[in-house]
């Protein structure tokens, strides 16, 4: 993938897209900047359903993708591959190197999800995360993009109040493979008799470099305003990372309106008024903390994607919820978020940008409709409770009959 400031963007990601009312949308801008490839009449896809509620949600998704391409004369091969707890039962490995290969020569790659009790008592080496680590090194999977939009047909479903959440549309840009969840030296020493832990913050010019070009193309293609979240105050690390942003945000993105702000500070102001964001830029631990903040102002894990995004080479786009054991195999998952992260995958790998508009605008019809899975019913809210399979459909009904809007690059 390549960034560049060329091209502007509308949609999930934009302040003036999906979950507007359609009626007042005009022509959306898209970005192609960001593509793992240029537009084409046949994709090879690779899929990971994983475990847990993963092949139900996946399922559901494969409709609505099958429908789509019917419908608008393009082709995606949508190959299987395992990851997870199901990759240790039938391989012994969280993720094979076939499915590495596989994922590798793809153009991109739907991932639902990972992970169940029957594999919680694993050694680290056959844990499902592990799978999903080494799927990160080894495809330098460096961005990991959170879009936290609140949804007006679910407000209330927010723990905070109406007029705090309401308009909320926050992107936050998380580097996901440095930090000091990968710093080196670290462990446990005996230290004067006692035991000891430590690990290394740390973070060089080119990482935090390349993580701030992804931020500043993706501000400029939302509200235009970045804030750079750090510790610049007590850490060294953090006050490279501070001097580094603002280079190459001055000198690259002059459209960009840069901030900074520390990360307690940062954790504070997003439930006192998260309004004030449009896209956050921070290190990787910062981010974990800050992204999962972020998406509980939307109220619904069901709902939120994710994309996880490289140099170069297919991404990986997943739903932020974990595998759901609680309700595997019962019809009851929300797909909406894996739809969701395939209308990422459309947009940021696959040069499909009308195609992920429709998706969106989709999901927010099935909403307009009162159809609601158990996660996002509210009692008394009127509404009718489907399944995944019937969510599922849904979707794909009104991908096939909707009106597709002009989309256009600038
Ligand atoms: P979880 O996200 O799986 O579930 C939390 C709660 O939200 C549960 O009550 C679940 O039923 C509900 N939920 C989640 N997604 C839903 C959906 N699409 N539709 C309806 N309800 C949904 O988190 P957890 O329970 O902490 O973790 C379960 C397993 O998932 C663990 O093994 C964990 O390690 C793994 N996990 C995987 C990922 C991933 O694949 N990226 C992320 C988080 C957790």
């Amino acid at each position: 993938m390549k960034f560049s400031t060329a091209l502007t963007v509308a949609s999930i990601f934009s302040t003036a897209s999906a979950f507007t009312p359609s009626s007042l949308r005009t022509p959306v801008s898209v970005a192609t900047s960001l593509n793992a490839v240029s537009k084409k009449d046949s994709y090879d896809i690779t899929l990971l359903p994983g475990d847990g509620i993963g092949p139900e949600i996946t399922e559901a998704t494969k409709k609505v993708l099958q429908v789509l391409c019917k419908r608008q004369g393009f082709t995606m091969n949508l190959n299987e591959a395992l990851i997870g707890g199901c990759a240790i039962d039938a391989a012994n490995d969280p993720f094979p190197q076939e499915s590495l290969d596989q994922c590798l020569a793809s153009d991109s790659v739907l991932l639902a999800c990972i992970g169940g009790y029957k594999w919680d008592a694993n050694p680290r080496e056959l844990r499902p995360e592990t799978g999903l680590l080494k799927m990160r090194k080894e495809m330098g999977l460096f961005a990991n993009l959170r879009p936290a939009k609140v949804i007006d047909q679910l407000i209330d479903a927010s723990t905070l109040k109406r007029e705090v959440v309401e308009g909320v549309d926050v992107m936050v840009v998380r580097e996901l493979t440095g930090d000091v969840y990968f710093g080196e030296p670290k462990g446990i020493d005996v230290i004067n008799g006692e035991r000891v832990g430590y690990n290394n913050m740390i973070y060089s010019e080119s990482e935090i470099e390349r993580i701030a070009r992804v931020a500043g193309d993706v501000a400029s293609k939302r509200g235009g305003k970045l804030c750079s979240v750090d510790k610049a105050n007590v850490l060294d690390v953090s006050q490279l990372w501070r001097d580094v942003v603002t280079d190459v945000i001055s000198k690259d993105f002059s459209d960009v309106e840069l901030s900074h702000m520390y990360v307690d500070n940062c954790a504070m102001q997003l439930i006192r008024w998260p309004k004030q964001f449009d896209t956050i830029v921070c290190g990787n631990i910062f981010g974990d903390i800050l992204s999962d903040e972020a998406s509980m102002l939307v109220g619904s894990l069901g709902m939120l994607p994710s994309a996880s995004i490289g140099e170069s080479g297919p991404g990986v786009f997943e739903p932020i919820h974990g595998s759901a054991p609680d309700i595997a195999g019962e019809n009851k998952a929300n797909p909406l978020a894996m739809i969701l992260s395939a209308a990422m995958m459309l947009k940021y790998d696959l040069d499909r940008p009308a195609e992920a508009l429709l998706l969106e605008e989709a999901v927010e019809a099935v909403l307009e409709k009162g159809l609601r899975t158990a996660d996002i019913k509210q009692d008394g809210d009127g509404c009718e409770l489907i399944g995944c399979v019937e969510m599922g459909e849904a979707i794909a009904e009104l991908v096939e009959s909707m009106e597709i809007k002009d989309v256009v690059a600038v």
